[in-house]
């Protein structure tokens, strides 16, 4: 008798998910890089407020206007909320949409927290918005 597991028909399994959520492994690098960065963008903040000069052009998503230490703490807030949805297991889900961010861009971006198609549709939102 031979019955293996996964020998299912494949037209009656449902498609997989355009990205499938992180593996356990995956996630416990992905919060390792998320703390390094929160240490780092700590370390800025903590410089800052002792009225050294810090370099924050490094730092994701500033705006116009932004002073580095709104951006720094916007930035750590960040970092704390994607902390928080890897301890709810709600993490690498776009917010907007809900779709799964694939692994390979949360690799390089571990606080992303919209897909592609989002942040692009959000980013021409904001154009919409700036002052001509
Ligand atoms: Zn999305």
């Amino acid at each position: 008798m031979s019955n293996l597991p996964g020998s299912a028909d494949p037209a009656s399994t449902p498609p997989p998910p355009s990205s499938p959520p992180p593996t356990p492994e995956q996630i416990a690098r992905l919060k390792k890089l998320l703390l390094k960065k929160g240490a780092e963008i700590n370390e800025k903040l903590v410089a800052l407020l002792n009225g050294q000069q810090v370099r924050v052009d490094g730092v994701f998503g500033g705006k116009p206007g932004e002073k580095p230490i709104e951006r720094l703490r916007r930035f750590m807030a960040i970092i704390e909320t994607q902390l928080a949805a890897i301890r709810a297991g709600t993490y690498g889900k776009c917010e907007r949409c809900g779709d799964g961010l694939p692994y390979a861009h949360l690799e390089q971006v571990p606080w992303i927290d919209t897909c592609q198609k989002c942040a692009k549709e959000l980013a021409e939102a904001n154009d919409l918005d700036k002052p001509r």
